[in-house]
């Protein structure tokens, strides 16, 4: 389990944008979540950590026949459920040096070189309780 810091903020804000929390069916390994789906609303669509990608695959319930049926990485499934949200995680992923060749995010500053850069999202949406803040915040350093 090697998740990183801008992988686990952005899982939380939308384990947290959920209507019922998701259900932790996993080991501290391999976790893996039973959740409602973020784009049909689906139960028991499932999200597992996959460690030779080091990312979340994502899968929607294939039960249900009105489900989306969706399964990708978890940066596709925020692409496809909340396209602002996405573009900040790619600008969070760059500043951190892991967009681009070679990883599984493009860089956001060649896919739209003109936008203007939003500011990351922050820590106060999204409350973590069961592990304190060790890295240190984004930009936090004084340039002057
Ligand atoms: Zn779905």
């Amino acid at each position: 389990m090697d998740e990183s810091f801008i992988d686990r903020k952005y899982r939380l804000h939308l384990f947290q944008y959920l209507d019922k929390s998701p259900e932790f069916i996993g080991t501290a390994y391999k976790p893996k979540w039973h959740l409602e789906c973020p784009m049909c609303g689906a139960k028991k669509a499932t999200m597992v950590w996959c460690p030779d990608l080091s990312t979340y695959k994502f899968f929607c319930s294939k039960t249900n026949r009105r489900a989306c049926g969706i399964s990708c990485q978890f940066p596709v499934l925020l692409k496809v459920w909340n396209p602002p949200l996405y573009l900040m995680y790619l600008d969070e992923r760059e500043a951190e040096g892991t967009a681009g060749a070679g990883w599984n995010v493009p860089k956001a500053s060649t896919m739209y070189p003109n936008r203007r850069v939003q500011s990351p999202l922050g820590w106060h949406r999204c409350q973590v309780q069961d592990q304190p803040r060790s890295a240190p915040e984004q930009g936090s350093t004084d340039p002057s």
